[in-house]
């Protein structure tokens, strides 16, 4: 007797799990889906006997991936994409970016949110860690939008837009934890900014809040050379060893860029359990430096990718991402082997998983989340197909994704979003463009 699911999903290929098997691909395959998760998974003509669906999407000549994890981003800086290009990164901080974030508005928050819960969707991501400004206008995006997010409030030690006074930044995110919590796909963290944006007391603060509501804990961390001058000078310590005497190095924390660090530091980032999101783009753009990956992977440290904001990259496109991580590092260390591909798929999917707190995620498995994403095998690009990972790093360009399920839901399908209008989205950004722009056009005025 065939037993009842929700949805069974054939294609031609599934890269996934099966019984105690490594990764592998499976040809000709189908996929059951229950109640938001894998219930099954294996040969197309198995799959028919032992299950009964209400529903069955036919993929055809597509390769079933487990959906990507944007361990690093701003998804509202979708609003200031492209409008400061081409400067360091402290001059882009202060000149630019912080001035604008002075004048932001739940509005632009929302929808910059939801239009980076597009370009996610799109392009086959299907979690993402934000951090920023008025951060439940991005938890309400991505609920809408129906990405898993792990968001948090900005935590800085001078007043925003969002928060005039910031001693009450942490009484802010304990609310925003208690108003999520049991959100099936949105929850909160802590998230001081970075250590040139606070003191120690409130980096302390977060830890402990975080420890009391066991929350996971991000922030960015030695980025560039600079921030360790300015750390060093303004502590004493360099960035890491700073962070670690407040405590805040352990399996709770991820921590965003990790470029300028020195061999003991990536001993003591290795001992605490930490997980690094790297962001090739945004280091790349901003020219921070070369994040020092592969000794990263030689002493174990847990790996994820992120995209940074749409400020500083300008994508939030983790093909985009995959790509670029594995290249980067085979040029800058001279050696083709470094970085493998299979190496950054994990750092995208598993190890984005983990530096979100929810290693459910990340695999296609039965038993696991459904959270899947399809690629089209019939783009010239991605033909012939021996290797899925090697495609999936080196030849998509995110472009291809037929569909992005969350949670059994699909949230795209072969060019249609399921959960808002889309148009209506573009409308909007029409006018935030208008309004962003003139902001700009008169802080660059005033600072001329
Ligand atoms: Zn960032």
């Amino acid at each position: 007797m065939a037993s009842p699911c929700d949805l069974v999903l054939h294609a031609a290929h599934i890269l996934c799990r099966t019984q105690d098997a490594a990764i592998h691909t499976l040809a000709d395959g189908a996929l059951a889906v229950t109640d938001g998760a894998i219930s099954a998974l294996g040969p197309r003509t198995e799959l028919a006997r032992q299950w009964q669906p209400r529903r069955e999407l036919d993929l055809g000549n597509a390769l079933l991936l487990p959906g990507l994890i944007n361990a690093h981003t701003h998804a509202s800086m979708t609003v200031f994409r492209g409008i400061a290009d081409d400067l360091p990164l402290m001059e882009w901080l202060n000149k630019h970016i912080f001035p604008l974030e002075r004048r932001l508005t739940r509005r632009f928050v929302h929808l910059g949110a939801l239009l980076g819960c597009a370009e996610m969707i799109r392009t086959g991501t299907s979690a993402f860690q934000d951090m920023y400004l008025m951060e439940d206008e991005v938890c309400r995006a991505a609920d809408l939008a129906g990405l898993r997010c792990l968001a948090g409030e900005v935590v800085f030690a001078f007043p925003t837009a969002a928060i005039p006074k910031p001693e009450e930044a942490l009484d802010l995110v304990r609310e925003q934890a208690a108003r999520w919590q049991g959100h099936p796909r949105v929850r909160i963290a802590v998230m001081p900014h970075a250590v040139y944006t606070t003191r120690p007391d409130t980096l302390r603060d977060c830890m402990a809040l975080a420890e009391e509501l066991d929350l996971p804990l991000h922030m960015h961390l030695a980025e560039s050379a600079a921030e360790s001058a300015s750390c060093l000078e303004m502590h004493g310590k360099r960035p890491i060893p700073y962070c670690r005497d407040l405590g805040l190095l352990t399996p709770r924390t991820s921590l965003a860029h990790v470029v300028d660090v020195t061999e003991e530091e990536l001993d003591i980032l290795a001992q605490s359990g930490v997980y690094v999101v790297h962001n090739p783009s945004s280091n790349m753009k901003l020219a921070s430096g070369v994040a020092r990956v592969p000794a990263m992977l030689d002493r174990g440290i847990r790996l994820a990718l992120g995209t940074d904001g749409a400020a500083a990259n300008n994508r939030l496109n983790m093909f985009t991402e995959m790509g670029r991580a594995a290249l980067l590092h085979k040029l800058e260390g001279r050696d083709p082997s470094l970085c493998p591909a299979g190496k950054i798929f994990e750092a995208a999917t598993t190890g984005g998983a983990g530096a979100l707190g929810d290693s459910r995620l990340g695999v296609l498995e039965a038993g696991r989340p459904a959270d899947i994403i399809a690629l089209d095998l019939d783009a010239p690009n991605l033909q012939p197909m021996y290797a899925p990972v090697s495609h999936a790093v080196y030849a998509a360009t995110g472009m291809e994704v037929r569909m992005n399920m969350v949670d059994g839901e699909i949230l795209y399908l072969d060019g249609s979003f399921t959960r808002f209008n889309y148009p209506d989205l573009i409308a909007e950004m029409r006018e935030i463009q208008q309004e962003v722009g003139a902001i700009h056009a008169d802080l660059t005025q005033n600072s001329a």
